[in-house]
């Protein structure tokens, strides 16, 4: 069976063009290809012996995502949906730099990345799980929505975030060999701690990744801060009660020597109440951590409702009087772009009313 050589690190290939008969320096050659000149197709790699590139063509493919539809513009959050090879759709939200919102660096340009399609965690304001898990991405699928979005938007992305639809820690391995991927040198070259992996809190795998040599963050989804609230809002935490993910947190960040956010969405009435926010304060207090807060996004076929702005300060002015670092996300335009998943839900939605 053909290889997709986007998944690939340097070593392998090299193995493998090894074992081909070729020399090792031609793996270099092909990556250069790939990530230097975004060649996508092995023909136009023409420093290359034509019998190698048959070759190639023989043993690899080169997974390459085109849009099925695309939204926003260049100066507002761009989303992308991608159509994969087996028919299945992901997406893919590119976020321009907004520094006189939050101070961020003028040149920041963020993509948020899928790594499964659909999710099987059904946590209970999202759209991703809605329609149930269907599978892994490889970590060639991962790799190119980096570079799909590149080409797509013609800008260079200088910060990721697996915030896109899936539970990144349950497809560990490839999310860990895509994360190589891109951060190498030979490969997309974004460096470590532009690198953010955002997880419903899945214990064990928490501490695996503090045990990974990359210096990568981590967020957690957290969005209750007791058992009590967070029970509604998320299943896993039946699995995982909040202080073992607290625990984990701990550890990892103790590993990494690094500061951890937690991301919280404000949901009317579930877990928005001022006792949250004080136990929120605890709770990033003894871990150092920043916090996130996020106004949630109305979702079709979701009962639950976005708090009034009244009631979303009362909330962070607890964090803040109790010098808790935290921020609020807020900007325009907020409901058409929306959280991961929306897009493709919709999209699935109008096939269904097509082929009925
Ligand atoms: N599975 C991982 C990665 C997906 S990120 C995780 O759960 O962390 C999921 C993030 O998308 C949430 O933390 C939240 O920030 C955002 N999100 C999903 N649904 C949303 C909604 N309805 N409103 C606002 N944010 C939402
Ligand atoms: Fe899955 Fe994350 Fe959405 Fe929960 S928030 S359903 S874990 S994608």
């Amino acid at each position: 069976m053909k290889r997709p050589i986007k998944g690939l690190e340097l070593e392998e290939f090299s193995e493998a063009m090894q074992s081909l008969g070729q020399p090792a320096y031609r793996a270099k050659q092909v990556f250069k290809w790939l990530y230097e000149k975004r060649k996508d197709r092995f023909e136009e790699m023409t420093d290359l012996p034509e019998a190698l590139r048959k070759v190639l063509d023989e043993e690899f493919f080169i997974t390459r995502h085109e849009a099925v539809k695309t939204t926003g513009s260049k100066d507002t959050t761009q989303k992308f949906l991608f159509e994969l090879q087996d028919g299945q759709s992901i997406e893919s939200v590119l976020i321009p730099a907004s520094p006189a919102l939050y101070g961020e660096p003028a040149d920041r340009r963020t993509l948020c990345v899928s790594t499964q399609v659909g999710c099987a965690y059904g946590c209970k304001f999202c759209a991703s799980g809605l329609d149930g898990w269907k599978r892994n991405l490889d970590a060639g699928e991962i790799v190119e929505q980096i570079l799909a979005a590149e080409r797509l938007s013609g800008e260079k992305i200088n910060n990721l975030v697996f915030m896109g639809m899936g539970e990144p820690l349950a497809n560990f391995d490839n999310v860990i060999k895509a994360i190589r991927i891109i951060n190498a040198p030979w490969g997309i070259g974004i460096g470590a701690r532009r690198i953010t992996v955002s997880t419903s809190g899945l214990v064990p795998q928490i501490r695996m990744l503090a045990d990974e040599p990359l210096q990568i963050r981590l967020a957690i989804s957290l969005h209750g801060a007791t058992d009590e609230v967070r029970n509604l809002i998320m299943p896993i935490n039946k699995k995982y009660p909040v202080q073992e993910l607290l625990d984990a947190c701990e550890y990892f960040a103790s590993r990494k020597k690094q500061k951890i956010t937690f991301e919280y969405i404000l949901i009317s009435e579930i877990n928005d109440g001022l006792d949250q926010a004080e136990a929120l304060v605890r709770h990033a207090r003894a871990l150092h951590t920043k916090i996130n807060l996020i106004p949630y996004n109305d979702v079709e076929g979701l009962q639950w409702k976005r708090p009034s702005i009244t009631r979303q300060d009362a909330f962070l002015r607890v964090l803040e009087k109790q010098g808790i670092q935290a921020t609020i996300r807020r900007e325009k335009g907020h409901d058409i772009d929306a959280a991961c998943g929306q897009l493709r839900l919709q999209n699935l939605k109008h096939k269904d009313l097509q082929s009925t």
